[in-house]
């Protein structure tokens, strides 16, 4: 025989809370495992405003996946029509075996309510119970409580005060989509999961860490290639949101792009140097083009990005590269096309390809690069031709 928790909830989204009273219980309990059964259509809360369906049994699974114990059900998920409790455990019992003994969690919120949900009688007849306290509730209140359920349906309710946290799902997404911090009220997980891809109106540059970033680049860069900067980062998160890309990572690559264009020479040699960036006789010619591979070194040892996505959507930002990166390619043309760009013949076309082919439209942005240095009699970088030679297929009038 096991000793099984069941612990129900919207999870939208999952945070410590959930998941420090699910461990809380089943440290005081003993329980063999917690079953997490995120909330199909749930009676009480409403219709609309609620999180997707996927979307909170992903974050369930990210919140729970550091923990042997914890197990998630989508019982709930699959079922037909709105979520009663009632039913829920009693499937859970029919999928685990009914010889276990199953402890329904639930925090002090619930427990008062739990007399208006659906056959109360038959809910408190099925499993054990066991609450936890949450900021908010009396403990008065809730002993009243408890005393009145075990007079009227000789529930077998446990009840614990060792965890009380303030924190809610409702509090964090207010704080998300005011571009509050987050972090420690849900577990890294689940917060590069509402980041990736932009739950309850996380912005990228909402990050914490994006702050000190742009104040750094507002000291270091000529005010218009800051400009030019938050124009590149906002393009690069269009393009993320249109082909799929991870969006924070498009901001950070087009935040940090330029990091390094206005180095002064005697910084870009230092730095060249002590980044390890080599100065072949092209980049020498052409130091305009060293600003990218330094980038990428700047912003590793710098900022501190370790991503090597976005490293490389620095490093070839200016002469692009064969076989690009989705994010490469979105940075490299949201360099040329972000909306404070001065006008250039063909910048409309470039545009227009980024935001339905991005293989179409660098193959167009190479092709004007290229021709751009040739009239003007500089040399072309050899990893450009290389990337037209790759790209050129893609182009529009060829296919
Ligand atoms: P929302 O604010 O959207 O209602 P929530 O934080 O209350 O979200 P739910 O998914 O509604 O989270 O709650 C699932 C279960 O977890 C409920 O039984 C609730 O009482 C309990 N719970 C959630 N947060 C806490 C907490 N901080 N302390 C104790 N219990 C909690
Ligand atoms: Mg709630």
């Amino acid at each position: 025989m096991e000793k099984i928790g069941i612990m129900g909830g919207t999870f939208d989204p999952i945070h410590i809370g959930h998941l420090s009273l699910a461990e809380a219980v089943r440290d005081e309990l003993d329980l063999d495992r917690v079953i997490f059964v995120p909330a199909g259509e749930p009676p009480h809360k409403e219709r609309g405003s609620l999180g997707s369906a996927e979307d909170r049994y992903n974050m369930t699974l990210l919140g729970c996946k550091d923990n042997p114990f914890f197990e998630i059900s989508r019982t709930e998920l699959d079922r037909e029509g709105l979520s009663y409790s009632v039913d829920t455990i009693r499937e859970i019992k029919k999928l685990y075996g009914e010889d276990n003994r199953f402890y329904f969690i639930l925090g002090a919120d619930s427990l008062m309510e739990l007399d208006n949900w659906r056959e109360p009688k038959t809910l408190l007849s099925l499993c054990c119970f066991a609450a936890v306290a949450r900021p908010g509730f009396k403990s008065k209140k809730i002993t009243a409580q408890l005393k009145k359920l075990k007079e009227k349906y000789n529930a077998d309710i446990k009840y614990t005060e060792s965890v009380r946290l303030e924190i809610s799902s409702t509090d964090i997404r207010n704080k998300i989509s005011q571009g509050k911090s987050v972090k420690y009220s849900v577990t890294e997980a689940v917060l590069e999961y509402i980041r990736e891809k932009g739950l309850y109106g996380f912005k990228p540059e909402f990050y914490p860490e994006v702050r000190g970033f742009k104040n750094k680049l507002k000291a270091e860069l000529k005010p218009n290639r800051y400009i030019h900067t938050l124009g590149v980062a906002g393009e690069a998160v269009k393009l993320a949101e249109k082909h799929g890309e991870d969006k924070h990572k498009a901001y950070i690559a087009g935040l940090l792009h330029d990091c390094a264009k206005n180095f002064d020479n005697k910084r870009t040699f230092r730095f060249c140097k002590e980044y390890g960036v080599a100065l072949d006789d092209i980049l020498r010619e052409q130091p305009d083009l060293i600003h990218s591979f330094l980038g990428a070194a700047a912003a590793e040892r710098e900022y501190g990005i370790e991503d090597k996505d976005i490293l490389n959507a620095i490093r070839y930002h200016t002469t692009g590269r064969p076989g690009m990166s989705r994010l490469e390619m979105i940075i490299y043309l949201a360099d040329m096309t972000e909306p404070n760009r001065v006008y250039y013949e063909g910048l409309d076309k470039i545009r227009e390809l980024s935001y339905y082919d991005l293989k179409g439209a660098v193959a167009e942005a190479l092709n004007e690069t290229i021709s751009f240095n040739r009239e003007r009699g500089r040399i072309v970088h050899p990893l450009s031709l290389e990337a037209f030679e790759f790209y050129k297929n893609f182009r529009e009038e060829v296919i």
